[in-house]
């Protein structure tokens, strides 16, 4: 095994952070540079091979830089997730000349966004009404996508819609005549993600633009697209978790009340017991599904699932527990706590609501049970 190529890549996007995530937040945007300066190292997406420009991080080491980035700054982890995601079904979908193409760019130079939802397919990706119509040597993509995380940023588009009595994933450059980006104001968290609604008015395209070139059945396309952000939103809860249980330790240690610090009140040390065990289960759950994908199992789907349940599960508890223990010092805008409550909740509607994963869960218990 060769060195990891993410070593030392904390320590830099640590710097690059610095303690500006809560004012990002606040302005909702993420500066261009700090994107450009990731982009250009190849730390927007490290998963994607070294043969085509990318660091060829493992999925472990992907997950613990994911990670310390969820645990800097939501948005910020959001942002890579929809590039890994965007990459990842390239390289899943795509032919030789299409990976070629479009993971050199991914890697490094361009920023991607990926769109599954509409206002009327949101749980129910079965319901997409987004048309990829292949004319003569173009496709024609018509349709309306809502939340697309990053498509604010977004120079390349990946979009999933209806193809060929099938349906397929269509790379639409983000500048193509017809696609207009709106984005959402003031969202309930990764207030700096953004995230847009996007209109796709007859956008015509060359053929080569549909990934793989052929209708494919919708529920193994999105299924697939999906496990690598269930995987990233996994470890980003992990990295709330850290912030979460680092801001009430510090918080807990140094606040006295009653004449002894808030630590030593034992209802106040149950919470932070709970932060403990919450960032542990979480971890140990991602570690499980990386190990999975780096085994091949046939599980590795449901493992990432569950992975991506459990973790959004505890960063919303573990975030209450800390936001309890920062009580009023948590309570303004602006301070790490509050943010991660607002960003931990929403890892429980996006990659599969807590109910979605429920139901993919339950489905894997009945049938691998001996009746
Ligand atoms: P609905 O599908 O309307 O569901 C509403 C509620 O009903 C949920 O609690 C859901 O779990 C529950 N429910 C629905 N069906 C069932 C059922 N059969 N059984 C039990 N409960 C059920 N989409 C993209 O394509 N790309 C992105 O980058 C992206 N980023 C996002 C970022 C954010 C911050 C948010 C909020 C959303 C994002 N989305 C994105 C959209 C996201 O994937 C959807 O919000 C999600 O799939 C849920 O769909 P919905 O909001 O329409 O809720």
């Amino acid at each position: 095994m060769g060195p990891d190529p993410l070593a030392g890549a904390g320590a830099l996007v640590a710097e690059l952070v610095g303690e500006q995530a809560d004012s990002w937040d606040a302005a909702g945007l993420l500066p261009d540079q700090v994107l450009r300066e990731l982009g250009d190292r190849g730390l927007l997406c490290p998963q994607v091979p070294e043969e085509h420009g990318g660091l060829g991080a493992g999925i472990l080491s992907n997950g613990e830089f994911t990670a310390h980035v969820g645990s800097l700054c939501g948005s910020l982890r959001s942002v890579m997730t929809s590039q890994g995601m965007a990459a990842w079904t390239v390289q899943r979908f795509g032919d030789a000349g299409q990976r070629d193409t479009y993971l050199p760019q991914l890697a490094r130079t361009s920023r991607a966004a990926v769109g599954f939802s509409e206002p009327e397919a949101g749980s129910d990706l079965s319901a997409m009404g987004t048309e990829i119509r292949k004319e003569g040597g173009s496709v024609v993509v018509s349709g309306r996508k809502v939340w697309m995380t990053a498509a604010q940023y977004a120079d390349l588009l990946v979009v999933f819609g209806r193809f060929e009595g099938g349906a397929a994933a269509v790379v639409v450059p983000a500048t193509a005549p017809g696609v207009q980006v709106e984005r959402i104001a003031a969202p309930f968290g990764c207030r700096a993600a953004g995230h847009a609604d996007v209109r796709f008015d007859s956008v015509r395209l060359p053929a080569d633009h549909v990934l793989g070139g052929v209708g494919m059945p919708p529920a193994l396309l999105v299924a697939t697209a999906l496990a690598y952000g269930r995987m990233s939103v996994g470890w980003g809860c992990v990295g709330i978790l850290r912030a979460c249980r680092a801001a009430a330790c510090r918080h807990a240690a140094n606040r006295r009340q009653f004449g002894k610090p808030l630590a030593e009140h034992q209802l106040v040390a149950r919470h932070l017991a709970e932060l403990l065990v919450a960032e542990q289960v979480a971890t140990r759950a991602c570690e499980h599904a990386g190990r999975c994908w780096d085994d091949g199992t046939p599980d590795s789907a449901v493992a990432t699932v569950l992975a991506k349940h459990v973790s959004a599960r505890q960063a919303v508890a573990g975030a209450a527990s800390a936001m309890q223990v920062l009580a009023s010092a948590g309570a303004r805008d602006g301070n790490v706590v509050a943010r991660a409550y607002r960003d931990a909740k929403l890892m429980e509607v996006i990659e599969g609501s807590s109910e979605i994963c429920q139901l993919i869960l339950a489905e894997h218990a009945l049938t691998t049970t001996v009746r």
